[in-house]
């Protein structure tokens, strides 16, 4: 008697998600996915051959492929050998897709617009193969730091990560987290001085740092403070207006040389912007 009442448990379990997807088509999942619990009943659910669900699995499939194609198209013109190495580990992941052993592990990844300051998505995907189960819009800030540690999570053996930024001027805990997990890769960040107009700076946090103490009281790793760690480089000098010109006259033109309270600014310039990352992303 027990066993049955199970069984009908299920098929009402497994009717309730059927209808929800019916009722909602992939906004609905979406919703649902935030709840990894829910999430995860309903990848089980998602295998038992639901049509509904079928339809939404090829329609994030052929948006990928439609990207991925796009993305393949590009890089094929020219390939470095840094978006070489890159797409080889990605492919490798990718070809995970057809091995009939696989088992997908699904969890929120984050992804970057092409155009940082616009909002990204958070992708429910697989971490291993990257399958994509479903996605939303995801704040612009966010989606920079989780994209950032996803890339350091699956650089190829002793890789170099490179960064490059006109937008932010912080690494979060997730980043330092990413890097403290994987202590043969470095991370190379470019990046804009002075809120996004000033000179285009870069410096390296090399292999192996214990990166989690690189973090502020407020869990935050400046790039000025990370740059006069490590060592800044100037790669483009920022050409000034007039206005700028003589702004600057009278102050020090020293680029590499930053004060230590310029990176307590950066902390609180990026606390403020994630509070408003909207805004401040429409500024530009
Ligand atoms: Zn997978």
């Amino acid at each position: 008697m027990k066993k049955s009442k199970f069984i009908i448990k299920r098929v009402v379990a497994m009717a309730v998600a059927a209808a929800m997807l019916i009722a909602f088509p992939v906004k609905g999942s979406i919703a649902y996915a935030e709840n990894d619990d829910k999430a995860e009943a309903l990848a089980v659910s998602q295998e038992a051959d639901d049509k509904t669900e079928d339809t939404d699995k090829e329609n994030i499939e052929e948006t990928d492929k439609d990207n991925i194609e796009a993305q393949e198209a590009q890089e094929e013109e020219q390939l470095s050998d840094y978006d070489r190495a890159i797409k080889e580990a990605a492919d490798a992941r990718h070809a995970l897709q057809n091995d009939p052993t696989h088992v997908h592990h699904f969890r929120w990844i984050a992804k970057r617009n092409a155009s940082e300051s616009a909002d990204g998505t958070i992708n429910y995907m697989c971490e291993e193969c990257d399958k994509v189960w479903y996605f939303r819009p995801y704040p612009a800030y966010y989606c920079f730091q989780g994209d950032i540690a996803r890339q350091i999570e699956v650089a190829p053996q002793d890789f170099t990560v490179k960064v490059k930024t006109s937008l932010f001027i912080n690494f979060n805990k997730q980043v330092m987290e990413a890097l403290a997990k994987r202590p043969d890769v470095s991370l190379q960040v470019s990046f804009l001085r002075k809120e996004y107009v000033g000179d285009r700076l870069s410096f390296t946090i090399p292999a192996g740092e214990d990166t989690m103490s690189l973090l502020d009281e407020n869990g935050y790793a400046g790039f000025i403070f990370l740059g006069n760690k490590y060592g800044m480089t100037l790669e483009v000098k920022h050409e000034l207006d007039e206005e700028d010109a003589e702004a600057e006259e009278t102050g020090s033109t020293e680029a590499v040389e930053v004060k230590e309270a310029d990176s307590k600014e950066s902390t609180e310039t990026n606390e403020s912007e994630e509070n408003e990352s909207a805004p401040s992303a429409k500024q530009i």
